[in-house]
């Protein structure tokens, strides 16, 4: 099964890929996961995109068309996979197609900008694992620690409120019409983003029918 999850900086891609993938045991790929690995590594690649993601700029579509489609060439991902992340426009949505990539279903995690800016003031990432915290919903056992795997809780510099706000108008201006380009194709799942994470997760499994 190959799904592909769209929403809002902060609507909890992250969160719920990886209790779908979870639940049917694919991997979850995240653009973002990808380069924010390039970065703190400081590779060439993390040089070169550091700028865009610090910014909540999009980084060129050539340079995450090529690092995504090289990704997928993995065995890993040949049964099915949770894509979260890409696209983020219309090219790039329109390069998938052209390399013969296309999705069983499109979640969209529809939420309020009200409440996703109330998520991401709180949202905490393990610096080791990636697993997502928030200190308002999903509070980690031990303050500033991860639950999974004892790594430090951080605050991503993207998650800082200027560059939220960049990210809301990239989000509006360019990813709003990937979201109608699948509604088109009828393969698009609406689910609420504003309930809970668990309320999200139900009406997420319920709607793949693995519920
Ligand atoms: P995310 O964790 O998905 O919100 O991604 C964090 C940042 O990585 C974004 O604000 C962009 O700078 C960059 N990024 C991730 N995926 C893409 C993409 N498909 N196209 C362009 N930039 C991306």
């Amino acid at each position: 099964m190959k799904i592909l999850i769209l929403g809002a900086p902060g609507a909890g891609k992250g969160t719920q890929s990886k209790f779908i993938s979870e639940k049917l045991n694919i991997p979850h790929v995240s653009t973002g996961d990808i380069l924010r690995k390039e970065i703190s590594l400081s590779t060439e690649l993390g040089k070169k995109v550091r700028e865009y993601v610090e910014s909540g700029k999009l980084v060129p579509d050539e340079i995450i068309a090529d690092i995504l489609l090289n990704e997928l060439k993995n065995d890993i991902y040949k049964n099915g996979y949770i894509l979260d992340g890409f696209p983020r426009n219309l090219n790039q949505a329109r390069i998938l197609e052209e390399k013969g990539i296309a999705f069983d279903k499109v979640i969209l995690i529809d939420a309020s900008e009200d409440e996703i800016v109330k998520r991401l003031s709180g949202r905490r990432v393990c610096k080791n694992c990636n697993a997502v915290f928030n200190v308002y919903y999903n509070k980690p056992k031990v303050d500033g620690i991860c639950d999974y795997c004892g790594g430090e809780l951080i605050q991503r510099d993207d998650d800082k409120e200027e560059v939220v706000r960049n990210r809301f108008k990239v989000f509006y201006e360019q990813t709003m019409p990937v979201i109608n380009y699948y509604e088109q194709k009828g393969v698009l799942i609406k689910v609420n983003g504003n309930n809970s994470l668990d309320d999200i997760k139900n009406e997420i499994f319920s709607l793949l029918g693995v519920g």
